[in-house]
């Protein structure tokens, strides 16, 4: 399919196969059937017919095991295929792979897989880059050709970083608009499941398959509530003219490195130039989001892994200590050796501010910053939001100073090298989600789309180097259209 293969090391040395990156866990036996074949039900006349497709591994699949790259789902079939899965075999999709991920999707680099490390393709000056995380897996395997399109799933930019960081795009829906039955949960209210693909077409071809109710996901949006957000239509949102665009101050950090910068501001004056007009607007919340989602994300988390006890399913331990001296019951000696280190931080983090003496402080105090941010959004779209405003109209245009979409950088950083990301502590670690997690919390449709870098950009970066920036665009609850309709006209 004409697919730019990113597999160079840079510095002479030989080029990384895409089998080296370990950006894949289990994968089909057998090569997918040709293109013109329709056997199995494979129809060439449905909207994915024959396109290759790899599914985060946290992301149930009846024929593939699924193990959330986790020592305690070790081996785990699961009998039933996700709803998203489900949608995309109907549509004529085939299922090629499972990706690696940081454990339950906990991590910003891929680093803190039960499976082992992902690598990117990229290189600096021959080291390894990170290929970002948690959906680091799915993102290589986009970047790298092995699949047309991947599914990751997106708790606080876990679909978004990893785009960033390997040059493709990512989609982070509304919440409830895609299924969350069969996802391997790590924090309810926040789970998503997004999309990977070089194209933001391709992107819209998935989510149109997707994007349906489910009655098996309580949270999954109603059909009344559906019909009264726009279509994604990707020739009709292109001639789209005049977008209006928030460029949040508080997004002008110092942690904002100058490439990012300047590869952010000079997409902002090329869509100046071409008639959009820019805004600035206000996100106070931005900062206070960061703290709230690591008190949020991880309450949740340590809640739901409660249920990994080596009893019912997955990884117990082999070596129970039966002696009457060992005060550990079978389960906390399975959960000890059978979780990893990040997602035992996460554990500690939750059950603590759960507790009776921190939560007033903590995750109620984490709640508020979660309505602030949503307020803030609230308070700059034009567009209102369909779960607080039944009409769905738009806000006048008395409304000054409102905007269609936001455009923000994805990360603060070009992706550091493997090497850098080791030295990082775990809250300098944390501190790379800061422009994603804000659309997380209140919901938001989020799409990372690709800038290459020009001239000084490039400044340092060898060949091997990703030589693009993610730029975010932001836009209103249920204005998913808009997101990808503003995210094409940026691409
Ligand atoms: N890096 C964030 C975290 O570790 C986001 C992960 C995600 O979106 N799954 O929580």
């Amino acid at each position: 399919e004409g697919v730019k293969r990113a597999s160079f090391r840079g510095g002479g040395a030989a080029p990384i196969q895409p089998s080296e990156l370990n950006a894949i866990i289990s994968h089909q036996p057998q090569p997918p059937p040709p293109a013109n074949e329709d056997g199995d039900g494979r129809l060439d006349s449905s909207l994915l017919a024959n396109k290759t497709i790899a599914i985060k591994d946290n992301i149930v699949t009846k024929d593939l095991l699924t193990t959330a790259a986790s020592k305690v789902l070790s081996g785990y079939s699961s009998p039933f295929d996700a709803t998203v899965v489900t949608l995309l075999r109907n549509h004529g999709a085939y299922i090629s792979a499972k990706t690696n991920l940081d454990e339950f999707g906990m991590g910003s680099h891929s680093q803190h897989s039960g499976a082992g490390p992902v690598l990117s393709p990229f290189t600096r000056n021959g080291e390894p880059l990170s290929a970002g995380g948690s959906s680091g897996g799915s993102a290589v395997a986009v970047a790298t050709g092995l699949c047309w399109a991947a599914l990751g799933t997106d708790t606080g930019g876990s679909v978004r970083l990893p785009a960033a960081y390997t040059g493709v795009v990512g989609f982070k829906p509304s919440y409830g608009l895609l299924s969350r039955w069969g996802l391997v949960q790590y924090a309810n209210s926040l789970d998503t499941v997004g999309i990977l693909a070089r194209r933001v077409e391709d992107i819209g071809k998935v989510f149109t398959t997707l994007t349906v109710f489910d009655k098996n996901d309580p949270t999954s949006l109603p059909n009344s509530l559906r019909q009264r957000m726009p279509q994604y239509n990707p020739s009709e949102q292109n001639k789209k003219k005049n977008l209006r665009i928030g460029v949040p101050r508080e997004y002008n950090t110092q942690e904002l490195s100058s490439p990012v910068r300047s590869a952010y501001t000079r997409t902002l004056q090329a869509l100046q130039r071409a008639g959009h007009t820019l805004r600035p607007v206000s996100l106070p919340s931005t900062r206070p989001a960061l703290s709230a989602y690591y008190i949020l994300a991880p309450a949740e988390a340590s809640s739901n892994l409660a249920k990994y006890d080596g009893v019912r399913y997955g990884h117990r331990t082999p070596h129970p200590d039966a002696s009457p001296k060992s005060n550990l019951p079978l389960y906390a000696q399975t959960r000890g050796e059978a979780f990893g280190e990040e997602v035992k931080r996460r554990i500690l983090l939750g059950a603590f501010t759960l507790s009776s003496e921190a939560i007033d402080n903590y995750f109620l105090q984490a709640q508020r910053i979660r309505r602030l941010v949503q307020r803030d959004f609230d308070a700059v779209f034009a567009r209102p939001n369909p779960l607080l405003d039944a009409s769905g109209e738009a806000v006048g245009e008395k409304e000054e100073g409102r905007v269609d979409v936001i455009l923000t950088p994805t990360a603060p950083t070009l992706p550091p090298t493997l090497k850098e990301v080791a030295r990082l502590s775990s809250v300098q670690g944390y501190m790379n989600d800061v422009f994603t997690v804000p659309a997380s919390l209140a919901g938001l449709p989020a799409v990372s789309v690709p800038v290459a870098l020009e001239g000084s950009e490039k400044e340092g970066l060898g060949e091997g180097d990703v030589g693009s920036v993610g730029v975010q665009v932001l836009a209103q609850f249920g204005d998913d259209a808009g997101a990808l309709g503003a995210a094409e006209v940026v691409e």
